[in-house]
């Protein structure tokens, strides 16, 4: 059982601060709720008063207006939410969500186990991680959205991925995150990784925290060359646009489709790289369609 007051005020400073306290009398105090969590540094010391305005409160999306007014304190790329309701389907809990403002649509999460979360909580979403006070452990955590996250974990890795990753073990080990032993025995269980759960299991990583190699520069410049090439294709064309000055721009576009995939097996991965570039046509075409406007009225 926890409760959240956004209404306190730092004995030391004067500064609005807000805090989760238990029965147990543990208190945790930040200057802003949400990731990163940052803790209020006056109060490290849990045995100093801090003064309510509103007293004792369960926590509701009523207590986090407050928590909406931009700070700069709080990463904006973490959207807040409600628990709507908690349900199990299909042996795993579901959680509702809606936006803590009202606006926009609601989600629906999947997670791999009960969390210590109750509706009227205020959770925070940034693409496949949900960041919540856990009231058990009293402190912040993170879930994955289980259902994603068991879809990225069987996806292939390459030998290219494999470097990269490895790359980033000795700035882990200087970070503070992994012990050089660590590193060894990652290394080795990196080598026989074959998919992104693999590759995420010999880090200690969630798998949607994973970072595999990015996409090489020359085939993001490939992407866009056979764009341009499509849209002066049909910018060019007397009449309607010609599928044979395509050509070119379709076979680049779907060769650089096919090189910035290189997770997927073969047989989708083609599949991929042709409607990739044939759906391209559309763009390609207003594109093309407005650069022949513009020199016809030139
Ligand atoms: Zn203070």
């Amino acid at each position: 059982m926890g409760w959240i007051s956004p209404n306190a005020r730092c004995p030391l400073c004067g500064a609005s601060v807000y805090f989760y306290a238990n029965e147990q009398g543990s208190r945790v105090f930040f200057d802003e709720l949400g990731p990163p969590w940052p803790k209020h540094p006056c109060t490290d010391n849990p045995t100093r008063q801090v003064t309510t305005a509103g007293g004792r409160q369960a926590p509701s999306p009523r207590d986090f207006s407050i928590a909406q007014r931009p700070s700069g304190m709080r990463d904006r790329r973490w959207k807040p939410y409600v628990v709507k309701d908690i349900t199990i389907e299909d042996g795993q809990p579901q959680i509702t969500l809606r936006p803590l403002n009202g606006a926009g649509r609601g989600t629906s999460w999947t997670v791999s186990e009960l969390l210590p979360l109750r509706a009227h909580d205020v959770v925070f979403v940034r693409a496949d991680q949900m960041s919540y006070f856990d009231r058990d452990a009293f402190e912040p955590a993170v879930a994955e959205n289980a259902r994603r996250a068991a879809t990225i974990a069987q996806k292939l890795i390459t030998e290219r991925d494999k470097e990269h990753v490895l790359a980033t073990l000795t700035a882990r080990v200087d970070a503070g995150e992994m012990t050089l032993d660590g590193m060894t025995d990652a290394t080795v269980a990196v080598h026989a990784a074959r998919t992104r759960g693999e590759l995420a299991d010999a880090l200690k990583l969630r798998v949607t925290d994973l970072k595999v190699a990015p996409p090489r520069p020359g085939d993001l410049w490939l992407l866009a060359i056979a764009f341009a090439l499509m849209a002066g294709a049909t910018s060019a064309a007397e009449g309607g646009p010609s599928f044979l000055m395509m050509l070119p721009g379709l076979l680049l576009m779907a060769t650089a489709v096919y090189r910035l995939n290189p997770d997927m097996e073969r047989g989708p991965r083609i599949l991929l790289a042709v409607v990739t570039a044939l759906v391209a046509i559309c763009p390609a075409g207003v594109l093309g369609g407005a650069i022949q406007v513009e020199i016809l009225h030139r």
